[in-house]
């Protein structure tokens, strides 16, 4: 058993952290992670009214008698929500945990901690994750660049944010982007993390509602097959390649990019098309350089197990034989 500051805050038995994933992460890969003793956060916007996201925690209380949480977004949208409408259905719900991500959830922290709520920020940067503690976040979520999805603006590293973030802050850590093992776990922890969190691994399980193309995918791209859109609007999200990424790096490489003209390629709609279809081809995938260390499917349960028992074995005896008098 590896029992850090994440199992306590959360009550979970693994340092183990399903992030957001927009049009993934819904009852059926959050509850999965519970189960398994991970801790996994549904997505707010995956359902475009309140209400929807009210009847998928229902659903996941069917599923799941162990503690999750919801992920809200704060990040430029094509369709913005009305997202005190959502916390309001978290706190009505009794949801103990929220993961904020992108912007700086100040402006909602007082409706969220007036109801108890424990705010896990997900940032990309030190300087950041200060901010978070200093307006009652009770830990960060730190995303370096091998992340999926919007790793920021600034390229650090997971290996150099996670120490810097522990010199700067008191809060527990959770690691988060380029980890999909026991190895990349027991990493995090040296850094000084409390956990990791994933999303690319996670989207190549089992339970994971996601077209089987998607998965297998993933299995089949290595961590080379990533790129970089979005750059020129100061929004970067890092998707795996394929030629509608390479179409939009070639509009935004014209110069003077507005939103409008890459919007058909981007839309998150056309995205949840190709996540439910499975056809690869048709829009964008969010996924970080972790792809290179995804090989299977695995049910959550036997990733976590496979996770926890690699990291054990490291610490055990790796670690053992390393060190000499
Ligand atoms: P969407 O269809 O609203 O937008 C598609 C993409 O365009 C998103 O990446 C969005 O950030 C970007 N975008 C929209 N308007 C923009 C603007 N004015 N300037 C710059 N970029 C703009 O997005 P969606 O797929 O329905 O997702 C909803 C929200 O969840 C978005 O804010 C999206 O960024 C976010 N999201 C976050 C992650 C993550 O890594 N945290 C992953 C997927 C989606």
């Amino acid at each position: 058993m590896i029992k850090t500051r994440i199992t306590k805050l959360f009550g979970i038995e693994r340092p183990i952290v399903q992030g957001g994933l927009m049009w993934v992460a819904k009852s059926e890969l959050t509850s999965a992670v519970a189960n398994a003793g991970g801790i996994g956060f549904m997505t707010a916007l995956t359902f475009p009214e309140p209400e929807g996201l009210r009847a998928e925690i229902h659903k996941c209380r069917q599923l799941t008698n162990n503690p999750f949480g919801i992920n809200l977004t704060f990040l430029p949208t094509l369709r913005p929500p009305d997202y005190p409408a959502y916390i309001n259905v978290c706190i009505q719900e009794g949801i103990r945990f929220v993961e904020t991500a992108g912007r700086n959830p100040e402006p909602y922290m007082d409706q969220l901690k007036s109801a108890g709520i424990k705010v896990i920020h997900k940032c990309t940067s030190v300087r950041h994750a200060v901010k978070a503690q200093k307006i009652g976040c009770d830990a960060v979520s730190i995303d370096g660049f091998e992340a999926a999805g919007h790793p920021g603006e600034d390229d650090v590293t997971t290996m150099i944010l996670v120490p810097l973030t522990r010199d700067a802050i008191d809060l527990p850590i959770i690691a988060s982007g380029g980890l999909g093992d026991g190895r990349g776990l027991v990493g995090a922890l040296g850094l000084g993390a409390d956990g990791i969190n994933m999303g690319t691994r996670f989207v190549a399980t089992q339970e994971a509602p996601v077209h089987a193309n998607v998965k297998q995918a993933l299995v089949d791209h290595n961590e080379r097959d990533t790129r970089l859109i979005m750059r020129t609007l100061r929004n970067t999200e890092r998707v795996m390649h394929n030629p509608v990424v390479d179409k939009v790096l070639e509009i935004e490489s014209r110069g003077n990019t507005q939103i409008e003209d890459i919007v058909p390629f981007v839309s998150g709609l056309v995205g949840k098309e190709m996540l439910e279809q499975g056809q690869m081809e048709k829009g964008i995938l969010a996924a970080g350089q972790t792809l290179g260390l995804v090989k299977d499917i695995p049910t959550c349960q036997e990733l976590l197990d496979r996770i926890m028992a690699e990291a054990e074995k490291i610490i055990r005896e790796k670690f053992s034989q390393v060190i000499t008098d």
